[in-house]
């Protein structure tokens, strides 16, 4: 079998064939850096690296070109930053630091280039006056607008009509618009804002638009035309659509990324994730309560194209299932014996569920004492992205803040005096071996028996 993936540019599973098999160039849309990242971001970075070590595998770790870029220049850091006194730049480094040491944890790979918006400026502009010149773009009031109508085909990504799209991107009716659809390329800055010099003839200084970063970006990069963007099913309108109309209409190409790849909405136990509801979970803090793995594990347990239900049984679940992968791989060697069956799951547009069942089928073979099964079920667990610490590592973790039931811990201490005056020891190690469980540390001493919270 070899690979396949969901176009959402044809709306069906294609084979898929590199426009360069030396360098498959792969585009993922990363994050505006003006706060901490929330599980909803953290889905598409799993997916996507899952995606990369996929290729990598396929076609070789130095044939493939993966960037993910980094908005740093954004109305929300401006407010952001304004908010709390800070500069844009003080902002924008403590965010993206935060964003890379909270996808670490999630066992994500760092992508090969990580271009910052800021740094591309010029290529914007450049960008942007080509569409001017070619008839695609026009400047109005100090704002540089995409005339929308001047591109057949619009909309064809999202398979959305005209009336659709208005009505989706809710677009403010600016006087200066040509029509209702055309949206910024650039726009003039304010006192404080950050502005550099206008393309377009124009003479006051500005900022780019957010969709014409990637556009800039990813030419930048990978080139005119490349084979897979990515990003959450959020971003197939307006975001993706104006950067497909931006990159063909001022590169003259038939298409800007052969393969368009979405993954699904992301819920918190059922209900839509949103600050209002009180249900916004940011990684950081998840990653008190829980080891990265676990969280990735979760996710990896529904289909990327499917909405994933974030529940807290599911990530406990998860954790549960590497404690045990950690037990059976016990200074197991890994050779580099990857299991075919997961290896075909994942050729079939990314299906980790398929993966995840192969790889509980050589746990229980594992279990059942068979050496190459464990030493499968690390490789393949690798594979994954997890069971990349050693076991003794893995049982030394513990949650920032552990949730004690004082009352069940000394109940539990009584019954272990208790068995231990009635000699029973085997009982008194077994009530001892609970409490470890629960990562309480407890003391024996000429007072009696005193207890704290394992770190
Ligand atoms: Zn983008």
């Amino acid at each position: 079998m070899s690979l396949e993936l969901y176009n959402t540019r044809s709306r069906k599973k294609e084979p898929f064939t590199p426009l360069d098999p030396e360098q498959v160039r792969v585009y993922v849309c990363g994050p505006t850096v003006y706060d901490f990242a929330h599980i909803g971001n953290a889905r598409p970075v799993i997916v996507f690296d899952l995606l990369y070590r996929l290729l990598r595998h396929i076609y070789g770790e130095t044939h493939v070109k993966y960037v993910r870029n980094i908005t740093d220049v954004d109305d929300k850091i401006n407010a952001r930053a304004a908010h709390e006194g800070i500069s844009i730049g003080e902002v924008t480094e403590r965010t993206t630091k935060q964003f890379h040491d909270d996808i670490a944890a999630l066992g994500a790979l760092p992508p090969g280039i990580e271009p910052r918006a800021t740094e591309h400026i010029p290529q914007m502009r450049a960008l942007i006056d080509k569409l001017v010149a070619n008839g695609h773009a026009y400047a109005a009031e100090d704002h540089v607008l995409f005339h929308v109508p001047s591109m057949a085909g619009y909309g064809k990504l999202s398979g959305r009509s005209v009336d659709e799209m208005q009505a989706g991107a809710r677009v403010e009716v600016a006087p200066y618009k040509k029509d209702p659809m055309d949206f910024v390329l650039w726009k003039p800055s304010s006192e404080g804002e950050p502005a550099w010099d206008s393309p377009a003839g124009i003479a006051v200084p500005g900022r780019p638009g957010w969709h014409i970063e990637c556009s800039a970006m990813s030419a930048e990069h990978l080139g005119k035309t490349f084979d897979i963007h990515g990003g959450g099913i959020d971003l197939v309108f307006p975001h993706h659509e104006n950067e497909i109309a931006q990159s063909t209409c001022a590169h003259g190409t038939q298409f800007m990324a052969q393969v368009w790849m979405h993954n699904g909405y992301l819920q918190v136990e059922g209900e839509k994730m949103s600050k209002s509801l009180g249900n916004f979970i940011t990684i950081h803090d998840l990653l008190q309560d829980w080891p990265g793995e676990a969280v990735r594990l979760a996710m990896l347990t529904t289909h990327y194209r499917q909405p994933f239900n974030w529940t807290e049984a599911g990530v406990r679940e998860a954790k549960r299932t590497l404690d045990h992968w950690y037990e059976l791989t016990d200074g197991v060697e890994t050779g580099c014996m990857l299991c075919a069956d997961v290896l075909q799951a994942l050729e079939d547009d990314l299906n980790t569920p398929k993966a995840l069942a192969a790889v509980h089928e050589l746990r229980r073979e594992a279990a059942n004492g068979e050496k190459a099964a464990a030493a499968r079920l690390k490789a393949c667990g690798q594979f994954l992205g997890l069971l990349s610490k050693t076991t003794e590592e893995w049982s030394a973790w513990r949650p920032a803040s552990v949730k004690v039931d004082a009352q069940r811990v000394e109940q539990l201490i009584d019954a272990r005096a208790a068995a231990r005056i009635a000699r029973n020891f085997a009982e008194a190690d077994r009530i001892r071996d609970e409490l470890v469980a629960m990562g309480i540390a407890i003391k024996d001493g000429p007072e009696g028996t005193t207890w704290e919270v394992a770190r």
